[in-house]
Formats: C-alpha cells, sequence, structure tokens
C-alpha cells in the first residue's frame, strides 16, 4: 500500500484519541502499540476482504493447510514489511517522537508451536501469501502458548505462557462462523425399511468451534490471506432445537469442554497427553473441514468436486483424522456414497511426513479412539477393512505383510498408514529424509503406491528471517546487487560474485561483528556474562534432543577446557559457544543435558585460567523472537543431529542465509546446504547414512571402546562423575551411563574424534579471514533456493495443483 507520513500521522494520532481518549505525546509504550496494530490492521482489512472476495467469486482452487501448531513469532513488523509501509511508518513515528523498535518490542510472541514443525507451517503461510496462492492455515487458538523457560540455578523452569492475557490486536472473532463438534457418544449403523444401512450417533457431547482469524499479508502484492484458529466453548444449549436443557451438566462440561483449546502440548516428537490430544486433534480437524464445506456449498458448487477446488494439506499425522472426517460429512450429511466420498477425500487431502524416528509415528489404542470417536471409528474400521482387501490383493497369503500395513492393527489406529493410504501424496521434508522413507521405514507402502511419494526440502521466509533480521545485510545486498532478491530470493546468487571482493568482504564483516556486539549487548542485560565480540560465536539453537546432540558440543568444550588446563600455551581460536533450548517438561534426560551445560558454563566462566579463550552461554527461552536475536549475529552453525534422524532441519538455513558457516553432519537438508554452498563452504563431519544404517541392522557398536580407548574421551566423560565438573552429582553420572552402560543410543562418542577435527579447521579458516569472508558470502548467495517461496511453489505445483494469481 502507498501511504504518506503525513496521512500516518494523522490516522495515528485519530486512533489514539479514539482508543484511549490520549494525546500522543502522553501515551504510554502500550499505548503506542496497541495504536499502531489496531491502525496497520485497519489498513491491512480491505486487501483481507477483497481477496477473501476474489477467492469464492472467482473459484480459485484454495490449500488449507491443517497444523497443529502454528509458530509465527511477531506480526508488527512483518505486516509493516509485506505492507510495504515499514520505513514510512517508522520515520513518521521518529518525527512524532516515538521509536518503532520499542513499540515493537512490546508485541508478545504468540509461542504456538514447539519448533521445527510449526515455524515451517508459518513460514508457509507468508510464503504463499507473497507468492499469491491462495492458500489458508487451521489450526488451534491455544490460550496457553509453549512454557516460557526460565533458567534458575541452571535448571529450566516452565511458566505457562499467557500470551492472551493483553489484546491479541491481529485476531477477528468471526461467532458467525462457529460450527459444533462431536465427542463421544454411541454410534452404529441402523437398518432401514428398504434395506439400508444408516448412520446413528447418539448421546454425544457437544462442543461450539469459534474461529479468530488472522491475516496474512503477502509481501508488496495484493494478497492477504487468512489463518484461522479455533476456540474451544461451550454452546449455547438454549439453541438447542431438541430442548435438551441441561446447565448442571452444561456446567460441569463447561472446564472440560475449554480445555480444548487451553494448551499447546509441549513435547515435539513423541506424543503424550492421550485423550485430550486426540480432542485436539479431531476438534481444529472437524470445525476447519465443516467450514469449508459449508463455503464450498455456499458458493454453489456440486461436493462432486470439491478436489477441484479444495486441497487440504495435512502438516504430520496430527490431522490425520481430516480424512474419516471428511467421509464423515460427505456421507452422513451430505449423502454421498462411500465410493465417491473416497476418490473426492483421497484427492483432496495430501500429507507430510516429518519423522522417521519410530517413537514419534502416532498411534492411537484403539479402546480410547472408539470410545472419544465413536463414528469416526467405523468408518475408519471401513477403510482399514477395504485397505486390508487391497493388501491381500497384493499380499496374497503373506498375512503378516497385511496386519504390518494395515491401518488398525495390534490393538492400535496407525495415522501415518491412515494418512498414506487416504492422501493422494505423500512428501518428506529433505532429499535424504525422502529416500530413507522410501528405502526404509515406509518401504512397504512405497511398494504399493510409488507415485503418491515425493520430496519438498523445507525453506524459510526470507523476509522474516533476513530483511527483518538482519536489515543492515539487507541494505548492503540492496547497494550491491539491488533489490530484486527482495521479491526473487534466488537472486541473491548475484551476491557470489562478489565473494572475493575486498570492499564486501569487509561490509559483510563489519555488519556481522555489529550484529554480535548487540547479541554481547543483550547477553550482558540478561546473563549478566560479558563476552568478547572478537570471538568465535558458535551457536547451537534448537530444541533440546538427545539426536540433536547439544551433548556433543558441550563435551568437547568440556574437551577444549581440559586441554587447556593440560598446556597452558594451548592454541586456539578465542570461542563463545552460545546455546538455546527448550526441553519438554517430562523429558528427564533432556533436562539433564541443560543443567550439564549450564554448570559447564558456570566453571569455565569463572575460571581464570581460561579466561579470554572459552566462554559458554545458555540463554533462556528460546522462541522465534530470541532466533532472530540470535542467528544474524552467528559465525558457526550448529548442525550435528546424528545423521537420519534429522528430517530436514530449518534453522540450518536461516544461520547459512545470515552468512554462518555450516558445522553439520550430512543429516536432513544439510546435504543439500553442501550441494549448493559446495564443499569448501561448510564443515562436514561424522558418520555416514551408510555406515550408521550399517550399525543399525548390524549392530557391532561398543562405546564402552572408545572410553577405553581414547583418552580424551576418558577424561572428559570421567570429570562428569568426579567432581571435577561442580553441580552435576545425578546428572553426570545419567549422562555417563547413558553413553556407556547404554552404549550411547546417538553414537556420540562414535562421532567425538571427527567432531574435534572439524571444530580445528573451523578455527583455522577462521582465522584467514580472507577465506572465512568469501566462505560468509558463498553461503549468503546460495541460501535463495532455501526460501520457503521457492518451496510453496513446488507444492503448488506438485500437490495441490493451485494456480498462483498474482505475485
Ligand atoms: C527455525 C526454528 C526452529 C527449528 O530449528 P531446527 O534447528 O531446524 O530444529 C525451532 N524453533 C524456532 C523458534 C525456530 O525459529
Amino acid at each position: 500500500m502507498i501511504i504518506t507520513k503525513e496521512q500516518f500521522k494523522k490516522d495515528f494520532e485519530k486512533k489514539m484519541l479514539k482508543l484511549y481518549a490520549q494525546e500522543v505525546e502522553n501515551a504510554t509504550i502500550q499505548m503506542q502499540y496497541f495504536t499502531l496494530g489496531y491502525l496497520i490492521k485497519e489498513y491491512i482489512s480491505e486487501g483481507w476482504a477483497k481477496t477473501t472476495t476474489r477467492y469464492t467469486k472467482y473459484g480459485e482452487k484454495q490449500v488449507y493447510y491443517f497444523s497443529i501448531e502454528f509458530l509465527l513469532g511477531r506480526l508488527l513488523a512483518s505486516n509493516l514489511l509485506n505492507l510495504g509501509i515499514r520505513n514510512t511508518v517508522k520515520e513518521a513515528l521518529n518525527e512524532m517522537g516515538l521509536n518503532l523498535k520499542s513499540i515493537e518490542d512490546v508485541e508478545v510472541d504468540p509461542g504456538l508451536g514447539n519448533g521445527g514443525l510449526g515455524r515451517l507451517a508459518a513460514c508457509f503461510m507468508d510464503s504463499m501469501a507473497s507468492s499469491g496462492i491462495p492458500g489458508n492455515g487451521n489450526g488451534i487458538r491455544y490460550k496457553y502458548g509453549l512454557f516460557q523457560q526460565k533458567i534458575v540455578d541452571g535448571y529450566q523452569v516452565e511458566l505457562p505462557e499467557n500470551w492472551l492475557r493483553d489484546d491479541n490486536v491481529w485476531e477477528i472473532r468471526k461467532s458467525d462462523k462457529a460450527v459444533k463438534v462431536r465427542f463421544y457418544g454411541d454410534a452404529w449403523m441402523k437398518p432401514t425399511d428398504d434395506g439400508k444401512l444408516i448412520p446413528v450417533h447418539t448421546d454425544y457431547q457437544e462442543v461450539l468451534a469459534v474461529p479468530y482469524d488472522t491475516a496474512l499479508v503477502g509481501y508488496e502484492n495484493k494478497t492477504v490471506n487468512t489463518l484461522r484458529l479455533w476456540n474451544a466453548e461451550v454452546p449455547n444449549y438454549a439453541d438447542e432445537p431438541r430442548g435438551e436443557l441441561n446447565f448442571h451438566k452444561v456446567l460441569l462440561n463447561k472446564r472440560e469442554i475449554e480445555s480444548i483449546s487451553e494448551v499447546l502440548y509441549p513435547d515435539d516428537s513423541n506424543h503424550e497427553g492421550r485423550v485430550l490430544r486426540l480432542k485436539q486433534e479431531y476438534f481444529f480437524v472437524s470445525a476447519g473441514l465443516q467450514s469449508i464445506v459449508t463455503q464450498h456449498k455456499e458458493a454453489g458448487r456440486p461436493l462432486s468436486e470439491l478436489h477441484n477446488f479444495v486441497a487440504v494439506h495435512i502438516n504430520d499425522t496430527h490431522p490425520a483424522v481430516a480424512i474419516p472426517e471428511l467421509m464423515r460429512i460427505l456421507m452422513d450429511e451430505e449423502g454421498m456414497e462411500w465410493n465417491e466420498a473416497w476418490h473426492v477425500t483421497q484427492n483432496t487431502m495430501s500429507y507430510t511426513n516429518h519423522t522417521i524416528m519410530s517413537e514419534a509415528l502416532e498411534k492411537w489404542p484403539v479402546e480410547l479412539f472408539k470410545d472419544l470417536l465413536p463414528r469416526i471409528y467405523l468408518i475408519i474400521e471401513e477403510i482399514d477393512r477395504r485397505f486390508r482387501e487391497i493388501l491381500t490383493a497384493k499380499f496374497g497369503e503373506q498375512q503378516d505383510q497385511v496386519e504390518k500395513m494395515a491401518i488398525i492393527s495390534g490393538g492400535f489406529v496407525k495415522m501415518a498408514h491412515l494418512c498414506i493410504h487416504g492422501t493422494h501424496s505423500i512428501n518428506g521434508v529433505a532429499k535424504l529424509h525422502t529416500e530413507l522413507l522410501k528405502s526404509q521405514e515406509l518401504k512397504d507402502f512405497y511398494m504399493l503406491y510409488p507415485y503418491k511419494f515425493n520430496n519438498k526440502t523445507n525453506g524459510i521466509t526470507h523476509r522474516r528471517w533476513l530483511m527483518l533480521a538482519n536489515p543492515e545485510l539487507s541494505t548492503l545486498l540492496d547497494d550491491t546487487i539491488g533489490t530484486s532478491w527482495r521479491r526473487n530470493p534466488q537472486d541473491l546468487k548475484l551476491f557470489k560474485k562478489y565473494k572475493r571482493d575486498p570492499e564486501a568482504q569487509r561490509k559483510v564483516e563489519i555488519i556481522k561483528q555489529h550484529n554480535k556486539e548487540k547479541l554481547a549487548e543483550y547477553i550482558k542485560e540478561k546473563n549478566d556474562i560479558i563476552i568478547d565480540p572478537n570471538s568465535i560465536f558458535d551457536v547451537h539453537v534448537k530444541r533440546l534432543h538427545a539426536y540433536k546432540r547439544q551433548l556433543l558440543n558441550a563435551l568437547h568444550i568440556l574437551h577444549q577446557y581440559h586441554e587447556i588446563l593440560e598446556n597452558p600455551n594451548y592454541d586456539m581460536v578465542p570461542k563463545t559457544y552460545i546455546f538455546a533450548a527448550k526441553a519438554a517438561p517430562g523429558y528427564y534426560y533432556a533436562k539433564e543435558v541443560i543443567k550439564f551445560i549450564n554448570a559447564l558454563a558456570q566453571q569455565i566462566n569463572n575460571d581464570p585460567r581460561v579466561k579470554g579463550l572459552i566462554k559458554v552461554v545458555f540463554l533462556e527461552n528460546y522462541g522465534v523472537t530470541l532466533a532472530e536475536k540470535i542467528i544474524p549475529a552467528s559465525e558457526v552453525s550448529e548442525q550435528i543431529s546424528t545423521t537420519t534422524k534429522e528430517a530436514s532441519g530449518t534453522s540450518n538455513m536461516k544461520f547459512m542465509m545470515n552468512g554462518a558457516i555450516t558445522l553439520a553432519t550430512l543429516d536432513g537438508a544439510n546435504v543439500e546446504i553442501l550441494e549448493e554452498v559446495g564443499d569448501p563452504n561448510i564443515v562436514i563431519f561424522g558418520m555416514t547414512e551408510k555406515e550408521i544404517l550399517s550399525y543399525y541392522r548390524n549392530g557391532g557398536y561398543r562405546s564402552r571402546e572408545i572410553y577405553e580407548s581414547d583418552i580424551r574421551v576418558k577424561r572428559v566423560l570421567d570429570s562428569l562423575v568426579n567432581g571435577h565438573i561442580k553441580g552435576i552429582p545425578v546428572e553426570g553420572v545419567d549422562i555417563f551411563k547413558s553413553l556407556i552402560d547404554y552404549n550411547d543410543e546417538f553414537f556420540v562418542l562414535k562421532d567425538f574424534d571427527s567432531y574435534v577435527d572439524a571444530q580445528k579447521k573451523i578455527d583455522s579458516l577462521y582465522q584467514d579471514r580472507f577465506t572465512w569472508n568469501k566462505m560468509s558470502i558463498e553461503n549468503i548467495s546460495s541460501s535463495g533456493v532455501f526460501s520457503a517461496d521457492v518451496t510453496v511453489m513446488q507444492y503448488a505445483s506438485g500437490i495441490w495443483d493451485t494456480r498462483i494469481i498474482e505475485r
């Protein structure tokens, strides 16, 4: 949009008066934020309404991205950026004596996601709107987001994240679009007089799902898409035609009902929470599908053609009940026959797999499922019965094969199997991941449905992770290669020819230095630790999980500590190790690793013998806002998961785009990062996929042998248990045991040696400023293919078959 500073000032003053009866000069920073937020929402509203009308009027095929998490990050800055008015607003506010940055800092970061999966959904939303793809998000409006993390005495402490305490300026409650979702009760097939069977569902509990819509503004285009998040409420029983008034019952149920949209489950890989979690899944899926079908009918289109107008994407298996739920709506409510309903459903739905870790593959006990969703269970039974026919036709007498692939088997409903059979597309999230799905985890299904499998490597929005997070680098890029990269991120490759240019190199280095100084100030303020902005900033930020191997990093730090203590002339480039990570509250081991890292930090930072050489910092409460501060200041990007365990990773892409050098195993999208930047511009170490798979298949790993033969490893592990590292009497022993007694499930010790070498290589590369800066520029300029704009275009053409309306 176009607006002058004068007009904006008038609008702002008027809005402030209207909201608070206050002159701008007397307004608190809170008032400034809400005034600006509501004003920007008004600016968005016309384009939003027009986009919505356009989609329905012209019958554009729309994508509905179903995800149990959307980790959006703050919206004020990104909305201003995408509207194309951020500079105007900033200057106008300045002239009024106000500061945009401070105002932006008032916004709470809505933490409606755990990590990568939720953040991917958010990046896709931004990229769909910016690429002119008619795309909607569908999810849950959790009252409490992921817990706030405090570190007390080195331990993680969890506090509730009440992000809705103040107004959320971005959402609009749409009471008129509320729908009802049914749980529990009895469901059966009742014979009719003419010999048919009709479904009956009685004695159910009804929950009102009320949508809250948030605008998703496209970057300098006319598209404003919608994120619809559902809130669980008690229905107004007075409206019930059957007049089943039982207020007592209603009040008793109130708490139970509202708990459905109360909390986000703080675990991104193991499923937990049992009944409530399945309730959440069905709740937002049923509500979303009901509203999609209603809209489709209102537009006067036949349901037999739903898949020509609607694509529903299932982000991991959490929304898998979308498959039987759409069947239910089409058959029970719209009278469609099974075969046609199945055709429509399969062609509407597509599914992304996010993990190969079998403990994270969702499955539900039949009894639990049947009790909560009796009608849906009947439909799944029929889907399973028919699927077993297909399997039996293919595998004949091999009943074990049929049993293995069935949807209901061994007393469980297997959600991934349901997704594979019930959709037309299954994609992995990085080349290696997709290959592993096809050759290992889902091999049987790949043989059955080879045409359904495809790869879509994850991406990130360069608008948030470069333009907003790193304004100085963005300006340098504009000045050097022009501004086309902002619209077409692949144009970042134009920067490649400056990799040897001393001027460009110097500027890239100065910008990194500025960002490091800013982060150092933040760390001083938050942790009261003084770090040296001239040391290497080596950064490991992501969820705390054993497979992500923060422990490997920490053990290496401990190793370096020993080296310095033993040899005061030890040669190393001063380094600051920065960690940030939340552990799932019930994930005891992950919390012990957090305590270990903090104990290590405490000891090293206060030991005069290593002063000026190593500092260790653990920043609390990792989230999108913190990531935006850390990543632009990073020089080494730690992506050191056990090979084959990280499906893709996306922070690896964010770091690269900001000029950090990736220190990585050949896992997930690190493989593609290597392909893009080339071998000299990344530091790779560790076991290969083949070696790992061979160990998994044939066994033969003995971690104790490494402990006994490598004196460095012995020294490090012994100091976990002999009191050398203070404050971890329990944690040290548990970690030691996991590595030795339980044979080091994630091959930490196996990769230790090559990690030490890789770290040394980083040091020597860093000392050669020309080489390092060149590598940094190579990384920035190769990062464009990892823009989610590229990814969503591939989804649009390869999976959803949606038209791109305009850019
Ligand atoms: C990008 C991002 C992630 C994903 O990080 P990985 O290192 O890819 O696991 C998690 N949390 C936040 C807040 C992020 O921004």
